[in-house]
């Protein structure tokens, strides 16, 4: 992408920008609430305040000296300030970038040195995290003027935090509340998120306006979200993981009202949320639902208000599509990535399924899906050869569309790895391998570099993750690939128990019904009981944590099973 200057301004008329979604709340739902649970405790206004906000903002932004395509940073969880960043940055011409504050300091400093930030806005909460990063590698931030904290004024305590600080309500103060905003081209830089591989530090992924406004509009079909101006939307997911999925978007372009659930909210602040705001529709990951789900086991919920939930950034366990079915919540199953804006793929049912029978309806629900309208899919096995829509055979998952990056943020290593140029379009090698049914649902069997390799044949670390969190007594579980000098990899299953039951009694119980269910050389080599599964700054199992932790523990040393891969020799 070229970038900075001119060319982004539009001569004459308008462009696929998100300003047309802000000016279209500002005047069809200016009654329409914000509510935000801030550390002030909840505050609430309306869309036609939020618009007058956004202008004082873009006002400030310009104050500050930052202009066309300079990129503004954010170090903050959900609520209305962040919120008023996510137009006021873009519709100035600048770039709002989202940074994951549970990254470790290094990869902080290395994103924000990346992204050359101008400004950032932190939280107070967060802002001791963000002091350290800068502490830990100074010239990092060189580029950085100021330091805005989102709070209604600076507190003695981070007045010595050692960043420069100025409260975000002086910041806004004395601008005024209308702004005419300058017309940009689609083709403008709007948004930056970084995403963690495995190794090497994270990549940036630039949004440009037409791609999140695509990405919108996506998600506003019912194919997508379905999100229209009845819904009242919380997105739990943070919105430094990709924008909470498009979610302020989506909301602001229905003219929904929306809810933003503050810093760090436990299952009480969600539930008290879902309550009182009456929220239809959240999203999050699936950690964050099965807190919930265990609070409502010793506390009254009333979850009536509450029609949908979208479950996505690691798959949804069929048991969890369970439980909210049983307590009339509708899962809808998500699949994405940063490099997507993030929406891939949504597990509705065709037209049709309604009327198949219960196992069948949830075996495609559990899936990941059907890709959303916009964008174009093709699974390529090991040879380079496209896999038969068999729900069977598998293998890597390519996308393109007018919401997929092309390009990693100057990474051009990266980039000869993970994009292949195609006459129809640049596709993206998501990393995910998957089957397709014949109905066009793809379905997660693992990570390219999750899958367990045992013998010459494929494991699936997911199915078996799934299989074993469907049991009453466990309450999160995974499984990954230990070196195994036969079979090369054996899987052994890390388990966090949730019930009464004793350890060696419920292991053998896993045992047995991997064994009834799959084949005998799936069954995990062991089973460990942990406390917690470790998770990434995204809120995925961290499967990398757990292999350091383990790899010299001799947890499969002992005799592989008889009748173990049948690609064995
Ligand atoms: P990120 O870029 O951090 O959002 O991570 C994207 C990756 O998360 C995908 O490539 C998948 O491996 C995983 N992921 C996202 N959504 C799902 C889902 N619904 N089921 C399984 N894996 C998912």
């Amino acid at each position: 992408m070229t970038r900075r200057g001119d060319r982004y301004y539009m001569p004459g008329g308008s462009d696929q920008t998100l300003g047309s979604f802000l000016w279209r709340a500002e005047r069809m739902s200016p009654d329409t609430e914000i509510v935000s649970r801030t550390p002030e405790g909840i505050e609430r206004y309306e869309y036609e305040k939020y618009g007058e906000r956004v202008a004082r903002l873009g006002h400030a932004l310009d104050g500050a000296g930052v202009g066309q395509g300079d990129r503004v940073g954010t170090f903050c969880w959900n609520h209305h300030r962040h919120f008023e960043t996510y137009f006021g940055v873009p519709n100035v011409g600048a770039q709002l970038h989202t940074i994951n504050p549970l990254l470790p300091n290094e990869h902080i400093a290395y994103i924000v040195e990346n992204a050359a930030d101008r400004v950032i806005f932190v939280d107070p909460s967060l802002a001791e995290k963000l002091a350290g990063a800068v502490a830990a590698e100074e010239s990092a931030f060189d580029s950085v003027e100021q330091f805005v904290l989102m709070a209604p004024s600076v507190t003695e305590d981070l007045d010595g935090s050692g960043l420069d600080l100025v409260d975000y309500e002086s910041f806004l103060a004395d601008h005024e509340s209308s702004y005419e905003w300058p017309a940009l081209s689609g083709e403008q830089p709007a948004g930056m998120c970084y995403t963690s591989g495995t190794t090497g530090m994270p990549k940036g992924v630039e949004y440009t306006q037409s791609m999140l406004w695509a990405h919108t509009m996506a998600t506003l079909t019912p194919q997508g979200l379905g999100i229209d101006d009845t819904d009242v939307v919380m997105p739990v997911v943070p919105m430094f993981h990709v924008n909470a999925w498009g979610m302020p978007f989506s909301a602001t372009a229905a003219g929904a009202k929306q809810v933003f659930p503050g810093p760090s909210p436990d299952p009480a602040d969600i539930a008290g949320l879902i309550e009182n705001e009456g929220v239809t529709l959240t999203a999050g990951v699936p950690t964050v639902w099965f807190g919930l789900l265990e609070h409502m086991e010793d506390n009254d919920v009333d979850l009536s208000a509450l029609e949908r939930v979208v479950i996505g950034g690691s798959a949804a366990p069929p048991s969890l599509i369970r439980q909210f079915d049983e307590r009339g919540v509708e899962v809808v199953h998500a699949w994405g990535m940063t490099e997507m804006s993030p929406i891939g793929s949504v597990a509705h049912l065709k037209a049709g399924m309604e009327g198949w029978d219960d196992e069948d309806r949830y075996d495609k629900r559990a899936k990941q899906g059907l890709m959303v309208p916009g964008l174009e899919f093709k699974v390529i096995d090991e040879d380079g050869a496209e896999v038969p829509w068999d729900g069977e055979e598998f293998g890597e998952l390519w996308v393109r569309g007018p919401w997929v990056t092309t390009e990693y943020f100057e990474r051009p290593e990266a980039n000869a790895e993970e994009f292949v140029e195609a006459p129809g379009g640049t596709w993206l090698k998501t990393g995910d391998v998957v089957t397709v049914d014949p109905e066009g649902y793809i379905q997660i069997v693992d990570r390219e570099k999750d899958v367990i390799k045992s013998g010459g044949e494929w494991i699936s670390s997911v199915e078996l993750e799934n299989a074993l969190m469907a049991h009453d007594d466990v309450a999160e579980a995974t499984v990954i690939g230990i070196p195994h000098e036969r079979w090369q990899e054996r899987p052994v299953a890390f388990v966090v128990p949730g019930g009464s039951a004793d350890e060696d009694t419920l292991a053998t119980e896993l045992l047995d019904m991997i064994a009834d269910e799959y084949p005998k050389w799936w069954v995990p080599d062991d089973v460990e009981f942990i406390e917690e599964v470790p998770k990434t700054a995204t809120g995925k199992f961290s499967k990398k944590d757990l292999r350091e932790e383990y790899a010299d523990e001799s947890l499969v040393a002992g005799e592989a099973p008889e009748e173990a891969a049948p690609g064995d020799g």
